[in-house]
């Protein structure tokens, strides 16, 4: 069984996939990571995220078994990622290590933003996970907050529309609900709430 689930940033989307993951038995792929890990190497080499060239090498050269989860989960690193993520070249570098993950044997849980349009057109089970832009700028504070980071309330919000609005605008695979997804509101849900509800989506639609 391959499960898609996609959403905006802190939708609770990868929260949602890795106990659905969990329950169902399955290998889990966040792959937002790989784009931050690409997003993190091009900074780190010294080049801008809006060269494109630069970013695709980054992504060509991943080791997806390499990523260093600390440096990933920055606001900065996030802001970057849906920079580089919009270069056709990289997430064409990326595309074949996904969906070879999601078509292992017994199947797989992936979350993004382009599984159950692209990656993953044939998932058994779609989920788009959405929740107010308030909410979600709330989780992701006091995620940011509860791993050290100093940033305002403001600032992610800023940051938030700001990455919303790249990845719904760009032109190669854009935040996208699939025709054939169901939509999960998660504004007034609690974790628990919320994954309850997925499961209950995934059991319905085995
Ligand atoms: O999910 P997360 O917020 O970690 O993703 C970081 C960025 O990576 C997103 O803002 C988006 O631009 C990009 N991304 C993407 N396609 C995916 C997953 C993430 O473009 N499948």
């Amino acid at each position: 069984m391959i499960i898609a689930v996609d959403g905006p940033m802190a939708s609770g989307k990868g929260t949602i996939a890795r106990a659905l993951a969990a329950k169902f038995g399955l290998p889990h792929m966040d792959t937002g990571a790989l784009y931050r890990a690409v997003a993190v190497d091009v900074l780190e080499a010294g080049a801008n995220p809006k060269d494109a060239a630069a970013a695709e090498a980054a992504a060509r050269s991943l080791d997806p078994d390499a990523i260093d989860e600390a440096k990933i989960r920055s606001a900065g690193a996030g802001v970057a990622a849906s920079i580089v993520s919009a270069h056709s070249g990289v997430r064409a570098a990326l595309k074949q290590l996904q969906k070879d993950f999601a078509h292992r044997e017994g199947g797989a849980v992936l979350d993004g933003r382009d599984i159950g349009t692209i990656i993953c057109p044939d998932a058994d089970v779609k989920l788009f996970v959405t929740a107010s832009e308030e909410a979600r700028a709330w989780r992701r504070h006091s995620e940011l907050v509860n791993r050290g980071e100093v940033i305002g309330f403001d600032q992610v919000l800023i940051q938030l529309r700001e990455r919303d609005g790249r990845d719904a605008g760009r032109a190669d695979a854009p935040l996208l609900k699939a025709d054939d997804a169901v939509e999960l509101d998660t504004t007034d849900m609690d974790v628990g709430e919320a994954v309850r509800a997925a499961i209950a989506i995934v059991e319905r639609a085995r």
